[in-house]
């Protein structure tokens, strides 16, 4: 057994099953022995792999996209540049780095990261150096314009499963015995027998923040993730190690646990906390939009054989339709006042 393993076998023994985002949480975020607190997990040593660690192209869009919303917003000469789980700091120093791009933004920008794992808090320090500042949550990021990404957080924010067995609804727990069943008391939710339905509510808290601080301050937020468009039945809890699904309660601690984010649910918590939403589009869309192909070409003009291969590789594992190109979304909220960020809103 992990050492996690016994403290969660004393908590239920104690305190009966628990629900699925009390377990994500703790596997995710146990101060000593979470999953992200003490490890690097990204890469092909690690246990998977993200769009900023597949190529520097990627972050590098993301740069541009900044600096034309910043632009937008009337190039404001201090505002927050905010990003959500940073993991190894990769996509916010392609961020920095692609910006210089638009002349001021560089001065203008003052990084907050979000990020609870010190080990990854290290990490970030060793690339950004010390001109940023971390926070445990966006509530003590300072007011002001702001810009705010997040790769890849969203579907590491717990979730609570429910499903429909002959007529009643039932929470999904983790109990002595493994994965379990108790009764909850959902009755006026729509859903056919076997159906799963997945809540997410700490991701929907946090992108109400969002939306009030957009409501409130000129910006917008950039949302990347796994997931669908519209709210749909389904268990979509997966956990993963070394590159392979394995058991969502095999050895806790070790594998990274995730969900699809319902993009649907978000875009209606960003309006409730008062922000504007555009549709959300597919990963391939925006990064072609963005230029995606231009920018591969001109790195593939001065790279050698081999570095062409693996960037062709690269543009392919991001928008290849069977890869992320299309599992991955894009979303953006704005202020109000703010017009449709492209390429939101184009044909
Ligand atoms: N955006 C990065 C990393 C994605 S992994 C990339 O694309 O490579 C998820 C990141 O979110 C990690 O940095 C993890 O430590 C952080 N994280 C997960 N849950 C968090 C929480 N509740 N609060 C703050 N950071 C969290």
């Amino acid at each position: 057994m992990t050492p996690l393993g016994k403290i969660l076998a004393e908590i239920i023994a104690a305190e009966g099953p628990m629900p699925l985002d009390r377990y994500m949480s703790l596997c995710l975020g146990h101060p000593v022995h979470g999953y992200y607190m003490s490890r690097d997990p990204f890469g092909a040593r690690g246990d998977f792999i993200t769009a900023p660690e597949v190529s520097q192209i990627f972050g590098e869009l993301i740069g541009v996209w900044c600096a034309a919303a910043w632009d937008a917003m009337g190039k404001p000469s201090q505002f927050n540049l905010v990003e959500l789980g940073p993991g190894r700091g990769t996509l916010m120093t392609d961020i920095l780095k692609a910006a210089k791009v638009m002349p001021g933004f560089r001065d203008a920008a003052r990084v907050h990261l979000v990020e609870m794992s010190p080990t990854l808090r290290r990490l970030q320090k060793e690339k950004l150096g010390t001109e940023v500042s971390w926070h445990d949550s966006i509530a003590s990021i300072p007011d002001g314009p702001i810009l705010l990404v997040a790769n890849e957080f969203f579907d590491a924010i717990p979730i609570r499963q429910f499903e429909k067995r002959e007529g009643k609804w039932f929470e999904r727990c983790v109990g002595a015995e493994g994965l379990g069943l108790m009764p909850a008391a959902l009755d006026n939710a729509q859903g056919a027998g076997g159906d799963v339905l997945e809540f997410a509510p700490q991701r929907l808290e946090i992108v109400t923040e969002i939306g009030r601080r957009l409501a409130s301050h000129k910006g917008a937020a950039l949302i990347i993730d796994y997931g669908h468009l519209q709210t749909a039945p389904g268990d979509t809890l997966q956990a993963m190690r070394a590159h392979q699904y394995v058991e969502l309660t095999d050895q806790p601690g070790e594998s990274d646990i995730t969900s699809h984010v319902d993009f649907e649910a978000l875009g209606k918590a960003l309006v409730q906390g008062g922000a504007r939403v555009h549709l959300a589009i597919t990963q391939r869309a925006f990064l072609l939009a963005m230029g995606l192909e231009r920018r591969a070409a001109i790195l593939s003009s001065k790279a050698d054989g081999k570095t062409q291969e693996i960037l062709a590789r690269a543009v392919a594992r991001l928008v290849g339709e069977q890869e992320m190109g299309h599992l991955f979304k894009v979303m953006v909220g704005t202020s109000p006042g703010l017009a449709t960020p492209y390429p939101f809103g184009t044909p």
